[in-house]
């Protein structure tokens, strides 16, 4: 890499934590990254946040691990052991639990914060090695509702249009995304659309910073999104405002759609959403009379029992007023974890193989079982989702259990319940590069590198595919996850379907894998990614130029070239108001930390900036800035400093999910999933405050 003042060089790569994925430099002096360095790659332009910011100082931070640790009954202390005991011991608990109870006694689960490499042989490593169905990882908890509605509605899971197609477009429609937060350097794109006088419609229960600037604030109930965006649909077919030709050229589901929106006219969402009625046509004005419209939403519409459903209404409305396929016109979804994206495509998710293959479809399982040298008779069913895993630890369906890259007990739903099924396991090994609250409960935990000391891709928000870099060596004592993971197969005697020895190695495989797929990877190498900064997905040829921009000609990725809408009805929330509990409690991110806070919890700047969680209230409730106030619902309670705004609903409170057990927000939230995705209701459960003596 190129050589600064003496020792001192800059290694190109990208910011660890969001879906953005902004380019940065990571300075490195004797051998060490020491600082960052912004970079001008294409997608941030030199920004980064603060989390980018601080992310360096991950890497050599005195809470690292370095040495496996083990323990042999949860009663007993962690210990430091060699990799030889720390690797022995796991395997011989894997043999022991799946010879007793069955290979699905034991589970998997990984996470989306892993380079695509390593998410790929995670579900290799659970169907290969494990022999298990039981696989699946915390994009569970991200956005698999997207997914879930972009495979029903257009037969591909990624968004439609690039980053660079929001600067086009001439309305921009954010729903359920704290933008200037969770994915601040994205807020780019969004001013240079409004500098050229560009719309601004934010769809969100609380006034964030992004919706303070907005041209229509539309502050909804939590749980209420899909009432609202039938509602839109209804206004825009009554005032004939949307784009009739494109639906009958390059749809299916018009008539069943329409007849259902019809039951939604404004006057009933202002009843189901709290808001004026006008609200819903001026948005439906506002959205479907622009040249150029795009919507974009977050986890503030996925993350509920309807999340799929919910994420359905807004591509109809896209789809409806002709907002697709054209620069500054479209539909995406904007990913929480850095590899959200990429870490969904490849395996790790319990019903699909490499690809994006269904694992119950039997010609995807030959083609992928022949990749992998085994019989398709061999390739283990598909499994549960990871909440579910959870009640199955609980009843001892599933005894023993591999973790990486994830921290459960603090992002899973209804932290009792959670720690209940871990508790109930025989045996719990993770890997880590700090001891999360996770791991701190594990029988072993296994010392693996941070993004900068291994090479690996990402696909971002766009489904673009970046390359992050290596930039130092480990500290001594420190694996990488592929190498943890290849040296476990060898000693569960399947050490040659994972001969891998670097990460380039794996993703020469997972391009075949992927080949001839929506998913196709084929044409990427780390070549072209460096000679390009980075390749959007599918890319079939080494001379493809990738795929920024989807339906170009109108065609979905569905057999028939269709894009199927699909009627939605509005159902309310899982978990029902009454004189008890008569408030709504919604969860979210804060700009200086990162979903379990794992890593940012560390990191003095930020937490200098937000040591701890608050509850955001309405001033109609009396209570003053940093009063203590207890959150209860139906699961548990948590005692927090008031925040008093006028910035968030009067029936609606607002608690950040970083910290752990007992100011955990997730200790209150709901693990009520939806039925079609398997995403937890985060975003909204039944609720009461009290005044309490102290925080
Ligand atoms: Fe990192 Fe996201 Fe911040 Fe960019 S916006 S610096 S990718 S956390």
């Amino acid at each position: 890499w190129r050589a600064l003042y003496g020792n001192e060089t800059l290694v190109p790569t990208h910011c660890c934590f969001c879906g953005v994925q902004c380019g940065m430099y990571l300075r490195v002096r004797d051998g060490k990254v020491f600082g960052v360095e912004p970079r001008n790659h294409d997608i941030n332009r030199m920004r980064l946040c603060p989390k980018g910011l601080n992310a360096y100082q991950q890497v050599n931070h005195p809470d690292r691990l370095t040495v496996p640790l083990l323990r042999t009954s949860r009663d007993a202390e962690l210990r430091a052991v060699s990799w030889d005991d720390a690797l022995d011991y796991t395997v011989d608990r894997i043999q022991a639990i799946q010879a007793e109870h069955g290979v699905d006694a034991f589970g998997m689960l990984g996470g989306a914060s892993l380079f695509t490499e390593k998410t790929y042989l995670v579900g290799k490593f659970a169907r290969v090695a494990l022999k298990t169905r039981h696989v699946d990882y915390n994009g569970r908890l991200c956005m698999v509702s997207a997914a879930g509605a972009n495979k029903l509605s257009f037969g591909i899971d990624r968004a439609a249009n690039p980053f660079a197609d929001i600067l086009l477009s001439d309305c921009l429609l954010i729903a359920g995304s704290n933008v200037g937060e969770c994915f601040p350097v994205m807020t780019q794109y969004l001013w240079g659309a409004r500098d050229r006088g560009a719309k601004l419609i934010v769809v969100d229960p609380r006034e964030t910073s992004v919706a303070r600037t907005a041209d229509i604030h539309v502050a909804l109930r939590p749980g209420t999104d899909s009432a609202f965006f039938n509602a839109v649909l209804h206004v825009v077919i009554r005032e004939g405002l949307g784009d009739q030709e494109y639906v009958d050229e390059h749809t299916t589901g018009w008539a069943e759609l329409a007849e259902t929106v019809q039951g939604y006219p404004p006057e009933r969402a202002a009843e189901i959403c709290g808001i004026p009625a006008e609200q819903v046509e001026q948005v439906a004005r506002m959205f479907a009379t622009a040249p150029r419209a795009m919507a974009w939403h977050a986890r503030g519409i996925e993350h509920h029992t309807q999340g799929v459903e919910n994420c359905l209404t807004v591509i109809n409305l896209c789809v409806a007023t002709g907002n697709l396929g054209k620069p500054g016109a479209g539909y995406g979804t904007i990913t929480g974890q850095g590899n959200g994206q990429g870490g969904r495509e490849h395996g790790q998710k319990s019903d699909l193989l490499p690809g994006g293959r269904s694992i119950n479809d039997p010609v995807h399982r030959r083609q992928i079982a022949e990749i992998w040298g085994i019989e398709e008779s061999e390739l283990p069913q598909a499994g549960t989702s990871m909440m579910e895993m959870v009640h199955q630890m609980s009843r001892g369906e599933i005894r023993g259990l591999f973790g990486m890259c994830n921290n459960p007990f603090v992002s899973l739903p209804n932290y009792d319940v959670v720690k209940a099924g871990y508790d109930s396991l025989a045996f719990h090994a993770q890997c880590d590069f700090f001891l999360s609250e996770t791991a701190a409960n594990a029988h072993v935990v296994f010392p693996v590198t941070t993004w900068a000391e291994d090479d690996g891709v990402m696909a971002n928000a766009e489904a673009r595919v970046v390359r992050h870099r290596k930039a130092q060596e480990p500290p001594s004592g420190v694996r990488t996850d592929t190498w943890v993971l290849c040296e476990l197969a060898r000693r569960l005697g399947v050490g040659d379907k994972f001969a891998f020895t670097s990460s380039v190695d794996v993703f020469s495989e997972l391009r075949i894998a992927s080949r001839g797929t929506v998913n196709d990877y084929y044409g990427i190498t780390y070549e072209r990614i460096d000679e390009t900064g980075g390749i959007a997905w599918p890319c079939p040829e080494v001379d493809h130029p990738g795929t920024p921009r989807l339906f170009e000609d109108g065609r979905s990725y569905h057999a028939d070239g269709k894009i199927h809408l699909q009627p939605v009805e509005w159902h309310p929330p899982a978990d029902p108001y009454d004189d008890d509990f008569p408030m709504r409690l919604t969860t979210g991110r804060t700009v200086a930390h990162f979903l379990s806070g794992n890593q940012t919890r560390r990191l003095g700047g930020l937490v200098e900036q937000t040591p701890r969680p608050w509850v955001e209230i309405h001033p109609s409730h009396g209570y003053a800035n940093g009063d203590a106030v207890t959150v209860v619902t139906r699961r548990g309670e948590a005692t927090f400093p008031a925040l008093v705004t006028e910035a968030i609903r009067p029936d609606t409170v607002f608690v950040p999910y970083h910290w752990p057990f007992p100011v955990a927000a997730n200790a209150l939230t709901i693990d009520a999933l939806d039925p079609r995705s398997k995403i937890p209701e985060y975003k909204v459960c039944a609720c009461r405050l009290e005044r309490a003596a102290a925080v």
